[in-house]
């Protein structure tokens, strides 16, 4: 399989609906090792289906916690949010060189199949109730900058935009992105 290649803000595949799996067979599979090799290359901790053009419910997750080794979800669902929410930065593979503090749940409960079709139940805090919640929104076409007011949106944007014509023209190096999904 050729190399994946993620999708960029602007793209419109990051603004589509992403639809539901229906056969977990090994093309699916090539695509979610895929996935994995696009997203540690990108130095990521999350990447979704849209973001690599791909209009498909799939997530692969790796927060970098002993407990929570890297796993993929498949037609994932939030069951339930916390009742308290936190603001924390947070960047996007899809959108390279900007983050912004981005309010969200603290605790999530996800329903989702692994690789192998099996269902799974997972109770997420912290950094990783951040990241699902992130990789979600990818699926329904939302980007973590939609969380944010419009002036502030409308402020990031700009300063990407800024980045990538400094980026084009070779002037600047991009800082590793840390915590993008
Ligand atoms: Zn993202």
């Amino acid at each position: 399989m050729a190399e994946l290649k993620i999708e960029f803000f602007g793209s419109p595949a990051l603004r589509r609906k992403a639809k539901e799996v229906v056969e977990i067979d090994d093309e699916l599979r090539t695509l979610i090792a895929g996935m994995y090799e696009a997203m540690y290359e990108a130095e990521g901790v999350g990447l979704a289906g849209p973001q690599v053009g791909v209009s498909k419910r799939v997530l692969v997750i790796d927060v970098k916690e002993e407990a929570h080794p890297r796993f993929t979800l498949i037609n994932p669902k939030i069951v339930d949010l916390g009742k308290e929410t936190e603001k924390d930065e947070e960047g996007c593979l899809s959108i390279p060189g900007v983050s912004a503090l981005v309010e969200r749940f603290t605790t999530v409960t996800v329903e989702a199949l692994d690789e192998h079709g099996q269902p799974f139940r997972l109770e997420a805090e912290g950094l990783l109730a951040r990241c699902i919640q992130h990789e979600v929104d990818h699926l329904d076409g939302v980007l973590f900058i939609d969380h944010l007011s419009a002036l502030k949106r409308s402020m990031l944007v700009k300063k990407y935009k800024s980045t990538q014509a400094e980026e084009a023209s070779g002037s600047r190096d991009r800082p590793p992105a840390r915590r993008s999904g």
